[in-house]
């Protein structure tokens, strides 16, 4: 056996080799599969391996297919970085090796839960008796928040899902926005409510009212309606407050996903373009992106404890409690997960080492260069900005797909920076995205060049 420090050493030192390679690596990485294969692949070893050969083995051979998404010319999706004291955290998570689902596996894991779970709700301005799961990310923090509202809604209609199933119950109506993510709709094939009923949106992305009204009133029984703070392209922020003001009404459960866009609201700044997010019923949101910490950490908030619980807890008589276990929730009353990371960890050290300023200023600063980028990007020639900056995307094109696709494929070619493609309504676009705490305003400088270099290279 290896020595357990000298083997943790090594791999701090790795670690720290990696994270200085930053600020030259290139962003995106040039090895093929091929060669990523032939470094790491082969049949698996027979016999035990040292540990230590192991991991300098890893650390080498998959150094060259890494993507430096932690380096602040990185723009791709939206995708954050992890900063250090979130980064720390989740060592020692590894270390610990807790299993948050109950109480009586990690006391420690659950406590924490409970009292990020109350900074939470109070940095993004939500109801302070909702429930809140750690899961992997937004997507299943839908299909948490779903299954709840799945149930409540049926039950408002005298449906036991949780006893009956599907089979035989009433037809529950989902309304999304044309532009919802697509995980909202694998949430929902996944619980069995099928492919939900598209609502026009506008060009930014954002729900049309007046149509959501009309679908609303066409509806009779159980109903769901899916709202977005910040669209995957342009950052658009639907309406919370008159799309809450329907399902009142109409007695829809109002369910929004906010898996970057939800942060806005710990902004005093940005706060007032979430207006009406708290009259949810349920919200998802990632750590993973805006937050800045590791893979993977996903994060489900209800309106409707209740609902939530019974959507997800699970008893068996060898499940005996303590009564101070009893008081603390148990983590796998709250997520679809039975043994489960604590992932909390590092979610608990980002807020503290952030801090209540730290967190907004972090937001404030991403928006702020994403404006600057959509300032100086529309000044190269042929560029056309497509969104309203309204959070930290930035959307853009050129007169016709070819280019579009062109100059952003020879803008990478210096690889200090990486923006993702994408298509809106059939056409080519570029998207920039500002989710790393580590980006500034040289990082948008060699954007802007990037693409001025591009552009004139193409019309020399
Ligand atoms: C990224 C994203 C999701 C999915 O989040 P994951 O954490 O990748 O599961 C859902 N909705 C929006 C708007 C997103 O940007």
């Amino acid at each position: 056996m290896p020595d357990a420090r000298d083997l943790l050493r090594l791999t701090a030192s790795l670690a720290a080799d990696y994270l200085e390679s930053l600020a030259s690596r290139p962003v995106f990485p040039r090895a093929a599969a091929d060669e990523l294969r032939a470094a790491l692949g082969g049949p698996l070893p027979g016999e035990p391996q040292d540990a230590v050969q192991v991991i300098t083995e890893l650390a080498a051979g998959a150094d060259p297919g890494i993507v430096a998404s932690g380096s602040g010319g990185y723009f791709g999706f939206v995708i954050g970085g992890t900063l250090p004291a979130a980064m720390a955290a989740d060592w020692l998570t590894s270390a610990w090796d807790q299993n948050a689902g109950l109480y009586s596996c990690s006391p420690a894991a659950s406590v924490v839960e409970e009292i990020t779970r109350q900074w939470l709700l109070e940095l993004l301005g939500l109801p302070a008796g909702a429930s809140l799961g750690f899961v992997t990310g937004t997507q299943m923090a839908h299909v948490t928040a779903l299954a709840a509202a799945r149930l409540h809604v049926l039950e408002r209609v005298g449906w036991d899902v949780g006893r009956d199933g599907l089979t035989g119950a009433p037809r529950v109506t989902v309304l999304t926005g044309a532009r919802v993510h697509i995980t909202v709709d694998r949430a929902l094939r996944l619980l069995g409510l099928g492919t939900p009923t598209r609502v026009e949106s506008d060009g930014q992305g954002r729900i049309v009212v007046g149509a959501l009204a009309e679908a609303l009133a066409e509806v009779r029984g159980p109903t769901i309606v899916c709202a977005q703070v910040g669209e995957v392209n342009t950052g658009a922020i639907d309406p919370i407050a008159a799309i809450a003001d329907l399902c009142d009404r109409t007695d829809a459960w109002l369910h929004v996903d906010g898996a970057f866009g939800l942060w806005a609201a710990a902004s005093p700044r940005l706060k007032p373009r979430t207006a009406g997010l708290e009259r949810a019923d349920s919200w998802t949101t990632d750590a993973h992106k805006w937050l800045n910490v590791p893979y993977d950490s996903g994060i489900v908030v209800c309106a409707d404890p209740d609902s939530h619980r019974r959507a997800m807890t699970v008893q068996a008589a060898y499940l005996v409690q303590t009564e101070d276990e009893r008081r603390v929730r148990d983590g796998f009353d709250w997520t679809p997960e039975f043994s489960r990371r604590a992932r909390v960890f590092p979610i608990y050290a980002a807020l503290r080492a952030l801090g209540r300023s730290g967190v907004a200023e972090l937001i404030e600063r991403s928006c702020e260069l994403a404006a600057l980028a959509a300032e100086r990007l529309s000044g190269v020639p042929g560029i056309e900005i497509m969104n309203e900056v309204v959070l930290n995307q930035v959307l853009f094109r050129f007169s016709d797909d070819a280019l579009t696709d062109a100059v952003l494929a020879d803008a990478l070619l210096a690889g200090d920076m990486w923006l993702s493609g994408t298509k809106v309504d059939g056409r080519s676009a570029i998207r920039l995205s500002v989710s790393n705490w580590q980006t500034d305003e040289g990082d948008i400088g060699r954007v802007v060049r990037g693409f001025s270099d591009a552009v004139a290279g193409r019309s020399r």
